[in-house]
């Protein structure tokens, strides 16, 4: 029997640590001499999930869906035109500046471009021992040092990184730097926001190897943001499907992977390279590009692009998320055809 989104909130634990709830974000545009509203991107419409303590779900989508926006309110980075955010029954949305900072010492992020996200003239031993500083959480010089080795060494670096600036590293070595950094306020949740898009491949394995290591040895929980369904398999207990700013598709990672029920989720995976040549895999190929979020379709966002039978009924009305299979391996879906 499927459910609709309504029930969104009772996807995974009961004590989620992360909460959404119908999260919006619209950015306005103006135009004309007076720089009147003109129009307004709707970048993130209308998202629901949970995330558990120690879980990491994986948001992939093309670039221009929302994942970097999601991402970004949910961490106030960007404030949230309408919905709710909450984090271990504290609300995130509503939180007054001080307890925002509280919260975000709980919550952190590690961005694309580690290069632009680090001030280039510090020191590693400054950027991340200037986390420890805001949040009040070392003594003296001596002990803070003494901590950034300790945080240096958990991410593969070690103490001769110290007085280093980040442009004599390489650019997985940057990112470790911001995960260091990051990891500096002992967080319970981290957005990884295309942390590792940057990356050659092999790096981008490293990387990826660090942060699961990291998950188990301090019960991380991820929100692991990436445009390539390939980078997000193996890392990810869920994946959720993002297409103009709404949640298309959430499974755990091995039905989506094995099962997708969207037929966006179907084309992206289709388009994904299998190692062993004996596998064929028909490729669906998506006409044209994601349409302008400043003037999304119609129903179904997807429905221009839909390569199955388009009725009247995916022009009008919008799917909403249906729980297609239930239990722990929970599947939700918003799809006319797939309910
Ligand atoms: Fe395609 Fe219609 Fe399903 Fe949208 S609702 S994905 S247009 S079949």
């Amino acid at each position: 029997m499927s459910s609709t989104s309504s029930e969104a909130a009772s996807v995974t634990a009961a004590a989620p640590l992360l909460k959404v709830e119908g999260l919006v974000k619209q950015f306005p545009v103006r135009g004309g001499l007076l720089g009147r509203e003109v129009g307004r991107v709707h970048a993130v419409d209308g998202v629901s999930f949970e995330l558990a303590a120690g879980e990491t779900l994986g948001v992939v989508g093309e670039s221009g869906c929302g994942k970097s926006t999601l991402g970004r309110s949910l961490l106030r980075l960007i404030e949230p035109t309408a919905g709710e955010v909450s984090f271990e029954g504290r609300s995130v949305t509503r939180a007054s500046p001080a307890e925002l900072r509280a919260l975000t010492r709980d919550m952190q992020i590690i961005f694309q471009d580690p290069y632009a996200s680090l001030n280039p003239r510090m020191t590693v031993r400054d950027i991340i021992g200037e986390a420890l500083i805001i949040h009040k959480l070392s003594g003296g010089a001596a002990e803070r040092e003494a901590r950034v080795v300790q945080l240096l060494q958990t991410v593969g670096l070690s103490a001769d990184h110290l007085r280093r600036f980040p442009h004599e590293f390489s650019g997985g070595q940057r990112q470790r730097i911001g995960i260091a950094r990051a990891l500096a306020v002992s967080p319970k949740l981290v957005v990884c926001d295309e942390a590792v898009s940057a990356l050659d491949v092999s790096v981008q394995a490293q990387v990826i190897n660090l942060l699961e290591d990291l998950r188990e040895q301090f019960g991380l929980a991820y929100l692991f943001i990436a445009h390539d369904l390939s980078v997000v398999e193996h890392i990810s207990h869920r994946v959720a499907v993002m297409y103009l700013g709404r949640i298309v598709e959430i499974a755990p990672a091995r039905a989506l992977y094995t099962q997708p029920r969207h037929p966006y989720t179907e084309a992206l995976l289709s388009a994904v390279p299998i190692p062993d040549p004996r596998i064929k895999r028909k490729r669906i190929p998506l006409q044209g590009d994601v349409p302008s979020p400043l003037n999304p379709p119609t129903g179904c966002h997807f429905h221009t692009r839909c390569p199955l039978a388009q009725t009247e009924r995916c022009r009008t009305e919008r799917p909403v998320l249906k729980r297609v299979v239930d239990g722990d391996d929970a599947h939700w879906v918003a799809c006319h055809l797939r309910e």
